[in-house]
């Protein structure tokens, strides 16, 4: 779930102050902090069911943006698109251990480069943390060499 690309007004500490499911809309979207880590590709063990990021991202993902390119058509242009809901966070293991939602729900703090902390939303680029940098388009790889080549199997591991 990326953010939509408006400007979010918001008090300024509102997630310290409110439980998840007190939040408004408004706050609840303004939790995102746009790094895209969600629409990167992951991949499940048949067996195991573990799951591995890749650093692959969506097809509808503006990687340079990190915007999504159909916002609102998104879970129906990609099935496996999740907005991330309350309800969803009680099984958010598939969200990266940086994101907002999942850190909010296991009770921990936002990291200094949350642009709610920050007040900056570049932080998130400079801290690495935004897949901008670094992740290709499902667009302009194999499916073959997504598995060769792009899984990541330690990224986000430093905050986990
Ligand atoms: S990982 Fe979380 S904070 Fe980052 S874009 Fe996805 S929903 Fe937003
Ligand atoms: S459709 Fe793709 S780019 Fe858009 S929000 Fe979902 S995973 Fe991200």
């Amino acid at each position: 779930m990326l953010r939509k690309d408006v400007e979010i007004k918001v008090d300024d500490d509102f997630w310290q102050k409110k439980p998840l499911e007190e939040m408004t809309t408004r706050e609840w979207e303004a939790l995102c902090d746009g790094c895209g880590a969600c629409c990167l590709i992951q991949l499940e063990d048949e067996d195991t069911g573990a799951r591995v990021f890749t650093k692959v991202a969506c097809k509808l993902l503006d990687i340079g943006a990190c915007r999504c390119q159909s916002y609102q058509n998104r879970t129906e242009l990609v099935p496996s698109c999740s907005k991330v809901t309350l309800e969803l966070l009680e099984t958010a293991d598939w969200l990266p251990p940086t994101c907002a939602y999942r850190l909010l729900y296991e009770g921990k703090p936002l990291y200094w480069w949350h642009p709610l902390v920050s007040k900056d939303p570049e932080t998130v680029y400079q801290a690495g943390i935004s897949i901008r940098g670094w992740a290709r388009s499902e667009r302009d790889v194999g499916e073959e060499e997504i598995e060769e080549k792009y899984v990541v199997a330690d990224l986000f591991s430093e905050f986990k």
